[in-house]
């Protein structure tokens, strides 16, 4: 076969995270072991998928395994499986670079942590680098490959030494599956012989014990001599050797179903470990949950709630949520159907014992065992989320809050159970959660509403104009920082019966207006939105400014300032919401307008005034200018007057 063999370059941060793992920031080498076994049994549980819709595809080869043959003298490493090898595409997509849809937010976390160099392996971790991580304890990695259905003998060659650049050649492979060769680093004194088969073992045990096929090295074992081989005295007692060393093939995993298992019986070492392995997340899960249903729907799950949000939880191509078995038999990963999206960050497996092997995706959307299942592993995740305590469970929500309060506009049977789950920052309350419930709990006793506000930054909601005469009455304000909330508070009008109302829309119905004060304003009003036309449908008193001039508020249905930002940076055109300008009757500056105005309407200081007073309003929610140049040379004219 004519064998063109290519060069191409890793990408700038493909070769950047390799640059750190080379360099092992992460300490313990050993996982690389770890993580090719899990890339074989994944590759094998995919060929394994595919030979129940494509009989025949297997051929000859049906019987899965993952080989491995460390060589001492050659100083090499190597890995094989029989699953479902890779195309030249395959290999150029998945191999050659970080296709982790993640990529962008690890490489910009891992700026941040410069300087915080211990952070990294915690990153890299979170991140988890899969393949690459062999480079840990590699010079060179070649990896053969072919894919299951392809010609026979049409195979793909990748090499690299992770400095820059890889090699992909066409080349000849006898049977299916991908067969990977790490040419081992010159040993130091303290690293540990990756050709030691008691190291590999010790490994295997450790990390991939219930990987669902035989993991089987060649070892040397002692074999007993047949009688006649043994040499002995005149007793008949041997003085000889009575065994001899030969070669044979070990399996060297249990192969133990986890989920399958009396929880009793498993460790909690066990229990993590194969939350990595499902996960490819490098660090310990948060909290797992293994249960067992018996009765009309029988089924084993083991789920876990990860410690990190994963760099990819908001991106649409994030994948490995729950596996799908049935009676230990991997039928898919990522079963969306078993798991409502606003739990996305859960990880496991369901093992259903009456599920049809060959059950496609869109029958399980249908599928009443599923819906079934479904709904008894939410009610279990509600109950664990309402059990843990509350320092446990305010570090979940830091780091899958905003995920689960999808939940509360997207599925409107667990709408008032996620309502008693959702935790918000206040402006009593900066930096702890505070649950609707303690809200509810420290209303005063003249407040009805429940009042929030939303917004991207917390430092600008907890300061906004529109809170001054909450504060001042002591009403507790919720700061809702996430996009999501816009959706939440949609759906969610009242808790408790109590409503649930933004601090700046509508009226606040605080105190009653001053209404003889309110008409003797009303020309100014009147004059001020003439020259405000086109920007605001209303100048009007305001019910919840104390010490700022002006504010901007919307009615009860507009869509908030927030949303417009949203909508807007998502690239839709929401329709221009007008909305309305509110002055402070009670400010010196406004009364002043007002004597100012009633001296001499034609004074042109009056328009530069109106203006000024919403462009005050526009900055102190956090807005952007229409004309930040004119803002500008206004207020350093009033300065300069002021100043005399
Ligand atoms: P992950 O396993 O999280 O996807 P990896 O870096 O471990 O990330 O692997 C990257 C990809 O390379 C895998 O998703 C898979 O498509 C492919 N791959 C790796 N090892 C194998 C293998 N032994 N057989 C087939 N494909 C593999
Ligand atoms: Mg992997």
């Amino acid at each position: 076969m004519e064998a063109k063999q290519e060069t191409h370059q890793f990408k700038t941060e493909v070769q950047q995270i390799l640059n750190l793992i080379i360099n092992s920031l992460y300490s313990n080498q050993d996982i690389f072991l770890r993580e090719l076994i899990s890339n074989a049994s994944d590759a094998i549980d995919k060929v394994r998928y595919k030979a129940e819709i494509e009989p025949g595809i297997l051929g000859e080869d049906s019987e899965f395994k993952i080989q491995l043959k460390p060589d001492a003298i050659k100083q090499t490493f190597e890995i094989s499986d029989n699953g479902i090898g890779m195309t030249y595409e395959e290999v150029m997509e998945n191999i050659g670079t970080i296709a982790k849809s993640g990529t962008a937010s690890f490489m910009e976390a891992l700026e941040h942590a410069k300087g915080h160099e211990t952070l990294i392996p915690e990153l890299i971790g979170q991140f988890g680098v899969g393949f690459y991580s062999a480079f840990m304890v590699a010079d060179k990695i070649t990896l053969v490959t072919r894919s299951a259905g392809v010609d026979v003998n049409k195979a793909v060659k990748w090499v690299s030494a992770g400095d820059g650049s890889y090699t992909v050649e066409e080349t000849e492979k006898a049977n299916r599956g991908t067969t990977i060769t790490l040419a081992l680093k010159k040993k130091e004194k303290d690293d540990k012989d990756y050709t030691d088969q008691w190291t590999v073992r010790g490994i295997v045990k450790q990390h991939s014990d219930f990987v669902g096929y035989p993991i089987a090295m060649e070892v040397e074992r002692d074999e007993p001599l047949p009688d006649e081989e043994v040499i002995k005295d005149k007793d008949g007692k041997p003085i000889g050797a009575t065994t001899r060393k030969v070669m044979g093939e070990e399996t060297l995993n249990s192969m133990k179903a986890i989920w399958a298992r009396n929880s009793n019986d498993v460790k909690d070492e066990e229990y993590e470990e194969f939350y990595k392995h499902l996960s490819h997340d490098w660090n310990p899960p948060m909290e797992r949950l293994h249960l067992k249903f018996e009765g009309t729907t029988e089924y084993d799950a083991l789920l876990y709630i990860p410690s990190k949000a994963p760099f990819d939880l908001f991106t649409p191509e994030r994948r490995h949520g729950i596996h799908l078995y049935s009676k230990r038999v991997f039928i898919m990963d990522d079963c969306k159907e078993l798991m409502p999206e606003y739990f996305r960050f859960v990880k496991g497996v369901v093992d259903a014992s009456d599920l049809n092997l060959n059950v496609s995706r869109e029958i399980l959307q249908q599928d009443r065992l599923v819906l079934n299942i479904r709904k008894n592993l939410v009610k279990k995740l509600f109950d664990l989320l309402d059990k843990m305590d509350v320092e446990k469970y305010n570090q979940l929500y830091d780091e899958f809050g905003a995920v689960l309060k999808e939940g509360i506009h997207t599925d409107p049977d667990s709408k008032d159970k996620i309502a008693t789950l959702i935790r918000y920052k206040t402006t009593k309350s900066e930096d702890s959660w505070v649950s609707l419930d303690e809200y509810v709990k420290n209303m005063k006793a003249d407040q009805k509403d429940i009042f929030y506000i939303t917004g991207d930054k917390l430092s600008a909601l907890i300061n906004s104009p529109h809170l001054e005469r909450l504060k001042e009455k002591d009403f507790e304000v919720l700061l809702m920082t996430d996009p999501v909330d816009e959706w939440v508070v949609q759906s969610l009008t009242e808790y408790d019966g109590k409503p649930l109302k933004s601090a700046e829309k509508g009226d606040l119905d605080l105190d009653a207006v001053d209404e003889t004060k309110k008409e003797a304003y009303n020309a100014l009003f009147g004059f001020i939105k003439g020259h405000l036309e086109n920007k605001i449908k209303e100048v009007k008193p305001s019910s919840r400014l104390k010490d700022s001039v002006s504010c901007l508020s919307g009615d009860t249905w507009d869509m908030s300032a927030y949303m417009e930002k949203l909508l807007k940076a998502s690239g839709q055109k929401p329709n221009e919401v007008k909305r309305v300008l509110e002055l402070n009757m009670d400010h010196p500056v406004v009364e002043k307008i007002k004597t100012l105005f009633e001296n001499d309407r034609d004074n042109p200081e009056l328009k530069d005034f109106s203006h000024l007073l919403f462009d005050m309003a526009v900055v102190s929610e956090g807005g952007k200018l229409d004309n930040p140049a004119r803002f500008s040379k206004m207020v350093g004219d009033l300065m300069s007057r002021a100043m005399g």
